[in-house]
């Protein structure tokens, strides 16, 4: 690292800063920005009598926008050399060293600016929040939450407050405060929460549905499914719901819902609705489910479920029919796996020959490890379903990935 610190974890004057320390900075400009912008409009033109942020530090971050990232380097470097007891610059240098997992020394430097002379009231809310932001990292949800909603009283700080209290409150898995508090960023907020409140009224219901509280579980799936409607998580739970309470054909109606709402976890309720046909013993439901599903998904998970289902009712050359026509149109190197594993298990004598074997198993390898789930937004790969992405803590960005290969 480029930047070595004094004994008080600050910059030498005339050291130059490491790059990777300037694209560090970016975070605070946008929210130091947002502050800023937010006081513009309640003043109109007027700006208001607290320093502005320092000439030098608002060209280097300009420079960082444009990826001149050699010119920031030498505006900052000299703003650090003339300007190192500026207020942006230390709260510059705090959130670099949370970032960097150093919180010990960033909640020093806010500390210490808290009890700065001359520091105006609105720059005092802004080191507060860094400092709440320390704690959050610290893994201090306590301290941060009572810092946060003291701030969120302040109008500058509520939308900032607000969406940090909500992180808080899913670390700490206090549903019923950050639906409160998503409902109030939801209201002030530029992005529409709904979807995430939803998910939020989900865990509820699961939480009341592993407790044996159905009415209490219902009641959140129909709330979370009025927040959105798209909501694949509350459509498979309401299913669920009314498969406990024996309403199996309304089960299976709720889960087709998917066909139209969320194709793409269609797989997902498979089972549960072949589960639901049997209890009715109405295996065309189940039958009619798949036709349905194979229609508007192009999960071939769905197709290979149907000639289960046909070989499963003795169906065997309808399934071998299915499978080849399926194969042939559309080159899925799944079906023909899956038609040579049924030759190969019909054949028990070994009749069929070394060559169809051989090309099961290559078929097989092809596709082997291709199952899993995967997130739209950042990528993040695992073998079972989060509603929450481990990776980028977005909620419902998880999907199944699917297990394609075509030969064509
Ligand atoms: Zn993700």
């Amino acid at each position: 690292m480029g930047l070595k610190l004094g004994p008080e974890g600050f910059p030498r004057k005339g050291e130059v800063m490491d790059p990777i320390w300037l694209l560090l900075l970016l975070p605070l400009a946008v929210l130091s920005g947002w502050v800023g912008a937010k006081r513009s409009r309640q003043q109109g033109v007027h700006r208001s009598a607290a320093k502005p942020l320092s000439e030098p530090y608002v060209r280097s971050i300009n420079f960082l926008a444009n990826d001149q990232h050699d010119e920031a380097l030498d505006v900052l470097a000299k703003a650090l050399e003339d300007h190192d007891e500026s207020l942006e610059i230390q709260l510059a240098l705090g959130t670099l060293f949370r970032r960097r997992g150093e919180i010990e020394k960033a909640t020093q430097i806010h500390q210490s600016l808290i009890s700065r002379a001359g520091i105006t009231p609105e720059q005092k809310s802004l080191v507060l929040f860094e400092l709440a932001n320390d704690y959050f990292k610290a893994g201090l949800l306590d301290r941060a939450e009572n810092l946060l909603l003291e701030l969120g009283v302040s109008e500058n700080f509520r939308e900032a407050s607000l969406r940090l209290l909500v992180q808080i409150y899913e670390s700490e898995r206090e549903w019923e405060r950050a639906i409160a508090a998503a409902k109030a960023l939801d209201k002030i907020g530029s992005e529409p929460l709904a979807p995430q409140i939803a998910q939020f009224q989900c865990e509820m219901a699961e939480r009341a549905l592993v407790a044996g509280d159905y009415a209490e579980a219902k009641d959140r799936a129909i709330k979370a499914l009025k927040l959105n409607r798209n909501c694949a998580r509350a459509i498979i739970l309401r299913g669920r719901l009314q498969a406990l309470a024996g309403k199996h054909g309304q089960a299976v109606a709720t889960w087709t819902r998917l066909c139209a709402e969320r194709p793409e976890m269609l797989h997902e309720v498979s089972r549960l609705v072949q589960t639901s046909a049997e209890s009715m013993e109405d295996a065309e439901a189940y039958l009619d489910f798949l036709r349905r599903a194979i229609a508007v998904s192009t999960d071939e998970r769905l197709q290979l479920s149907l000639a289960d289902f046909l070989l499963q009712s003795g169906r065997a050359e309808e399934a071998e029919a299915f499978l080849r026509l399926w194969s042939k149109e559309h080159g899925s190197l799944s079906g023909l796996h899956r038609l040579l594993q049924i030759r190969a298990e019909g054949d028990p004598t070994g009749e069929v020959s070394g060559d169809y074997q051989l090309m099961r198993n290559v078929a097989g390898r092809l596709l082997a490890d291709r199952s899993g789930y995967e997130c739209r937004f950042c990528g993040f790969q695992g073998k079972s379903m989060h509603w929450q992405c481990p990776g980028c803590r977005h909620w419902d960005t998880t999907i199944p990935k699917l297990n394609t290969i075509k030969l064509s």
